[in-house]
């Protein structure tokens, strides 16, 4: 009894009354109406094809287009390779997760940006080329106290760029306890390589003196390098050299001092039992000539590489044709700027940059988030389930805070019908996946990375879970 096609073409109803189906208004929640309008086209091209084509016919009523588009929606996200994830681990930068959650502004400034046309390089004023750099750099002076800065791919890049601008086919001092590798094979003496410094290598692992940085200048040096031990950190007898020492023997012998920060903090940690790292804003104060930072560490912002500091280097640096080639773009510029602004009320920054906010959440703020997690899945998973919030810890990740552990809480859980090995590989599979951890035959989910939203996601997805074991 089939319909002939183009009669049956002529049931599909338009566009706009799609639009008020309950799954095509739970999509408009998570995307812009315009993309799900363009899904919506979509399908039923392709549903025209296949009606054409005799395969299908078109969905007889309103709760039958419902089910397909709800289908069709949920494909259409599972079909991309990237995609969100759960952090349950209880580490806040997560470099195989991402590094760092945008703030809600960051967000929505990056969609902004990304939309339509802007004044990337193009100077509203004069009507004429500009500078892509331009959009950040009174911020980045404003946050850092700084003279200039520039930003580019990520900080890995703006060590080479700035040792190759500044250090090239010269000797870079740099303290023996500061060689480090960096999780993805940052080097640094690969790094100097690369940019065509010589490395000259001084003090012993554990003590480097300034005496040591002094003895190490020849005619050929050109700068001395201080690299922030990120991922680990030498204990006991140990010894360093202050910046303020460090920066006045670079002048007084015609040197440049370089800092690469890493995690690059602006705001003091410590008043959050966090230790005290420094800022970037002291190591300027310092005496630094350039400092080097990660965007998307301790930042909490997108994935870049910030340079700042005085005005006639930074300018020497944007010089450089590496600088092109090392370029970032207009949607992390969006991000970049949109994070700054919120440093400019420093407690904003705190608690709308999830980053900072997961760093220094006290801990009944989280264990309140475990209580809740853990009430959601009792409601999903029933009673036989075992459910309990414990004692966990946190740590920054990323390279960042090396050896501090943050106390955090957490769910432990055993579910009946699964066993907690092949529960924690199978959430990782799902859409979302969540990534948890293992410790005593329990899963472990932490409640100082999940966020409020994910919450019942998170409940539903364990619930699911009993239908592996069929
Ligand atoms: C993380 C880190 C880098 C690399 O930064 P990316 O932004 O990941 O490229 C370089 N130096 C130090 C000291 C770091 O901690």
């Amino acid at each position: 009894m089939g319909h002939e096609p183009n009669h049956e073409l002529r049931r599909i109803p338009p566009v706009n009354e799609l639009l008020e189906l309950p799954s095509v208004l739970r999509q408009a929640q998570k995307w812009p109406r315009e993309a799900v309008v363009d899904l919506l086209r979509l399908y039923i091209d392709e549903l025209r094809q296949k009606v054409l084509a005799g395969l299908v016919q078109v969905p007889d009523d309103r709760t039958d287009w419902d089910v397909r588009l709800g289908e069709f929606f949920a494909n259409w996200e599972r079909d991309l390779h990237l995609r969100p994830a759960i952090n349950g681990t209880g580490v806040i930068i997560h470099t195989n997760l991402g590094r760092s959650p945008l703030a809600p502004l960051a967000q929505a400034a990056v969609s902004r940006i990304a939309a339509t046309y802007s004044n990337l390089e193009y100077d509203l004023e004069a009507g004429e080329r500009g500078s892509r750099y331009s959009h950040v750099e009174e911020l980045l002076t404003q946050v850092t106290g700084a003279e200039a800065g520039l930003v580019v791919n990520n900080n890995a890049a703006a060590v080479m760029l700035v040792l190759d601008t500044l250090a090239k086919d010269g000797e870079a001092i740099v303290s023996r306890g500061e060689l480090v590798e960096i999780g993805g094979s940052f080097r640094i003496p690969e790094v100097m390589k690369r940019s065509g410094a010589i490395l000259r290598e001084v003090g012993t692992t554990n003590k480097t003196h300034l005496r040591d940085y002094a003895e190490a200048i020849t005619p050929e040096t050109k700068v001395i390098l201080k690299v922030h031990t990120s991922n680990f950190r030498i204990q006991g007898f140990t010894a360093g050299v202050d910046r303020t020492d460090l920066a006045r023997l670079a002048h007084e012998r015609g040197l440049l001092l370089i800092e690469d920060l890493g995690s690059g903090v602006l705001i003091d940690l410590s008043a959050y039992g966090l230790p005290a790292e420094p800022t970037v804003q002291q190591s300027i104060k310092a005496g630094v000539d350039i400092v080097t930072f990660s965007g998307d560490k301790l930042l909490g912002g997108p994935q870049a590489g910030i340079i700042v500091g005085k005005g006639e280097l930074i300018r020497r640096i944007k010089q450089n044709q590496l600088t092109r080639a090392l370029r970032i773009d207009k949607m992390t510029l969006a991000a970049l700027e949109a994070t700054l602004k919120l440093y400019l009320a420093p407690s904003l920054a705190l608690q709308e940059i999830p980053t900072l906010r997961m760093l220094t959440e006290p801990l009944e703020v989280v264990e309140a988030r475990a209580q809740r997690l853990a009430a959601a899945i009792r409601q999903t998973c029933g009673e036989d389930a075992v459910i309990e919030v414990v004692d966990d810890l946190s740590e920054a990740g990323g390279g960042s805070l090396p050896g501090t552990i943050i106390p955090s809480k957490a769910v432990s859980l055993a579910l009946p019908w699964i066993q907690p090995l092949y529960l924690e590989r199978w959430l990782r599979q799902q859409r979302p996946p969540l990534i948890a951890r293992l410790s005593q035959e329990r899963l472990l989910i932490s409640a100082r990375t999940i966020f409020d939203a994910e919450i019942p996601v998170i409940a539903g997805l364990l619930s699911k879970s009993r239908e592996v074991s069929k």
